[in-house]
């Protein structure tokens, strides 16, 4: 079998390889960090992806990322072969272009940088859609198989299946969790936000659907009602502009908290509450006028 889509957003583009297992498929609970234990040039993960794909080379990875690219090689639902047996049948991996030996120093460069940022999209994107917590786990953690992220040297260190120390000592780990969970950070704004704009719209329609009720008991009212202009609580309909201020305060508050960029309310829950607030008034409202007419006799 092969592939002929990515399964992430955040690949450039597929080198499918043979190199990998379709059944039993993979059960991904864990990102697995590996270098590739090449120089960090552009052309890395093309070279390396290329590699992958002759069978000649019997090992293989999910990823592989150089500083320009992110190139997927094995489906997601396939083990790749890249931390002999459990971990490829529970890893999604990543091959980084780099060393195990390199320095914390000599991962702070800027090809390094690169490279780790977009290892850290990548892992964010596969943390969110395979439901695996952003988190590095202890040894115990990985050995009991819980969900996280975690590198070929633990595996190798718990696991006891190689001897495999990859992507180093000098791997900057708090950093590349702090860029993972700004990725998922950002990508769970964009979903509020987004919820927050729907709200808003159906907050508009309701409003305007206010509004037409409003106009409706202006025109009930007027004209010949007496305090329409001036004397507002002296008359029982005095009462009842008294109450249609308040709506359309409430109202105008509605329509600025709702407006899309404006500081203020912004969460549907607040929204919603004032929307109720406002129908109450409402309903209060359409009371007196019920009051007045059955007085009135109309
Ligand atoms: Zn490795």
């Amino acid at each position: 079998m092969s592939f002929t889509e990515a399964d992430s957003s955040v690949a450039n583009s597929i080198y499918p390889t043979q190199n990998c297992t379709w059944s039993p498929g993979l059960n991904p609970i864990w990102v697995v960090l590996h270098t590739m234990e090449t120089p960090e040039g552009d052309q890395i993960a093309e070279n390396i992806s290329s590699w992958f794909a002759n069978p000649v080379a019997g090992t293989s990875a999910h990823y592989c990322v150089d500083p320009d690219s992110v190139v997927q090689c094995v489906d997601e639902r396939a083990c790749a072969w890249a931390a002999m047996q459990v971990g490829n049948a529970y890893g999604i991996h990543i091959e980084m272009a780099g060393r195990a030996a390199q320095t914390a120093a000599e991962w702070a460069d800027s090809q390094s940088q690169a490279i780790l940022a977009r290892t850290a999209a990548l892992t964010a994107d596969i943390c969110r859609r395979h439901n695996i917590p952003a988190r590095y786990l202890t040894d115990q953690q990985l050995a009991d198989g819980e969900k996280g992220i975690t590198t070929h040297a633990q595996i190798s260190r718990v696991f006891k299946q190689s001897d495999h120390t990859d992507p180093g000592e000098g791997f900057p780990s708090q950093q590349f969790l702090g860029l993972v969970q700004r990725a998922l950070g950002a990508a769970a704004v964009q979903s509020v936000a987004q919820v927050v704009s729907e709200g808003e719209e159906m907050s508009k329609e309701i409003l305007e659907a206010i509004n037409l009720n409003l106009t409706r008991i202006v025109n009930l009212l007027s004209p010949g009602v007496p305090g329409q202009a001036g004397v507002r609580h002296a008359t029982p309909a005095g009462a009842v502009f008294q109450r249609l201020d308040n709506i359309s305060a409430q109202v105008q508050e509605l329509k600025d908290a709702a407006t899309p960029g404006r500081a203020g309310v912004k969460t549907q829950g607040s929204l919603d509450a004032r929307l109720s607030s406002i129908e109450e008034n409402q309903t209060t409202l359409i009371n007196i006028l019920t009051t007045i007419a059955e007085k009135k006799g109309l």
